[in-house]
């Protein structure tokens, strides 16, 4: 029961294989995102439980035709909204090794061989991210468990219910600070949309300060070694969430990470793999430990000296998120990586320049890889932008005027292809 014979896998595993290379060929021709209706999804997929067996191979082949086009394509190059997932054709593939030996990576006796890939990796990033030797972490699912992490560890190591965060401030951290029970201040941002350490009044009662490194509305980053200064002269921890933001330190557009106690950096947005795959750094890692370090009884069998990672985060079971890192760098490198990063934000200055020159009024100029911009009417021309297919900005709010913005995380995007973005928005947005 439950086993199908080893060639009929194989046949399966080249059809799945073949279906994810037609797709990377095909991308670039489709439109960056399909949302369908529930009624149509709910029309080819609902049916009661399966009784009797079926055939996987249509069943995949379901999977391919009907299900996975209905999303939005975050490694499409011409997807601009919120924040891209470019990814990389290599990244997938470790994933579905890891899924294929059901790699456990909770402890060193239970997954030793993916726990030393994940613990070279965070060793990696601390590396490109020009942070100190003792630096270290873990990997989680992405930028809101790694800050909701980062803020219980926050609570344990410095105490206080206080948390400082700025009107940029990701919502994932205020879930977080909700979740846990802490009490986050929101104070005003300052004409660049950035924290102004000045604001932080000095009080008892302060846990932590959350600084962003890249906002998701602007790319703006705070004053991280002003607030550092501020933190440590205070006794308060300082989370920079750099889920977004961080990488563009490779490529010396972003400096002061090292004043971070925990730092937030999404390897499933800049760092080129698929989701998931969030990464928490924190300067002392033992913090984690004290933090989430538990012993039971059925667990005797696998304590050991060496790193466990359910010792480091709130999961116990989980599957490795550090190979498809690995094989991405093994496979481009470092180098490539830096060019790519660079890449983006170059993307985001000629998208500026664009704008400029088709008469748009620039709200937020290129900051890291974002651009906002000002229409008579933002949503309509967001609208008409999607109804037309061919590339896709988003909306957001600055100082409630609401404004389209272009985030280019993809380094396979072309000049070209920014280029017709920028001319097919200024036709739509020509009242006819
Ligand atoms: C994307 C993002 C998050 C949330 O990360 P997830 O990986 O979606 O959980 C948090 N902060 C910033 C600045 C982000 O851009």
């Amino acid at each position: 029961v439950l086993d199908l014979p080893p060639d009929e896998v194989r046949r399966l595993g080249h059809q799945v294989v073949d279906a994810y290379v037609e797709h990377l060929e095909r991308l670039r021709e489709a439109p960056p995102i399909s949302t369908a209706p529930r009624a149509l999804l709910d029309a080819v997929l609902r049916e009661p439980v399966p009784e009797e067996p079926g055939d996987p191979a249509a069943a995949i082949d379901l999977l391919v035709r009907e299900v996975l086009p209905h999303v939005q394509h975050g490694d499409h190059p011409r997807f601009f909204a919120r924040v891209p997932s470019p990814s990389n054709p290599v990244a997938p593939l470790a994933d579905a090794l890891a899924a294929g030996f059901n790699a456990f990576a909770g402890s060193w006796a239970g997954g030793s061989g993916p726990a030393a890939v994940e613990l070279l990796v965070l060793d990696w990033l601390r590396a490109l991210l020009g942070l100190s030797a003792s630096v270290s972490g873990i990997l989680l699912s992405g930028g809101s468990v790694s800050s909701l992490t980062a803020l219980a560890t926050a609570r344990a190591e410095r105490g206080g219910h206080v948390v400082w965060v700025s009107d940029q401030t990701h919502a994932s951290v205020l879930r977080a600070a909700r979740v846990l029970g802490l009490e986050p201040r929101v104070l005003p941002s300052d004409g660049a949309f950035r924290l102004p350490p000045e604001a932080i009044p000095d009080e008892p009662g302060g846990c932590a300060v959350v600084a962003t490194a890249g906002t998701t509305n602007t790319g703006a980053v705070d004053p991280l070694a002003e607030l550092g200064a501020l933190c440590r002269e205070r006794g308060l921890w300082l989370h920079v969430d750099g889920a977004y933001g961080a990488p563009a330190a490779m490529a010396g557009a972003l400096d002061g990470l090292e004043h971070a106690d925990s730092l937030a950096v999404d390897p499933h947005k800049w760092l080129f793999v698929n989701y998931e795959c969030g990464a928490l750094l924190v300067r002392e890692p033992a913090a984690l430990h004290r933090t989430f370090a538990m012993a039971p009884e059925y667990l005797r069998d696998v304590l050991g000296d060496e790193v466990d990672f359910r010792d480091r985060g709130p999961q116990l079971s989980r599957g490795s998120r550090a190979l498809k890192l690995w094989l991405s760098l093994k496979t481009f490198g470092a180098a490539a990586y830096r060019a790519a990063i660079a890449r983006s934000i170059a993307l985001a200055e000629r998208a500026e320049a664009q704008l400029r020159e088709q008469g748009f009024e620039i709200v937020t100029p290129a900051q890291l890889a974002i651009v906002t911009f000002a229409a008579p009417d933002a949503e309509a021309l967001a609208a008409a932008m999607l109804a037309d297919g061919y590339a896709l900005p988003s909306t957001t709010v600055l100082r409630g005027r609401t404004v389209l913005r272009l985030c280019t995380l993809n380094p396979r995007t072309t000049d070209a292809e920014i280029d017709a973005t920028v001319a097919r928005l200024a036709a739509l947005a020509r009242p006819r």
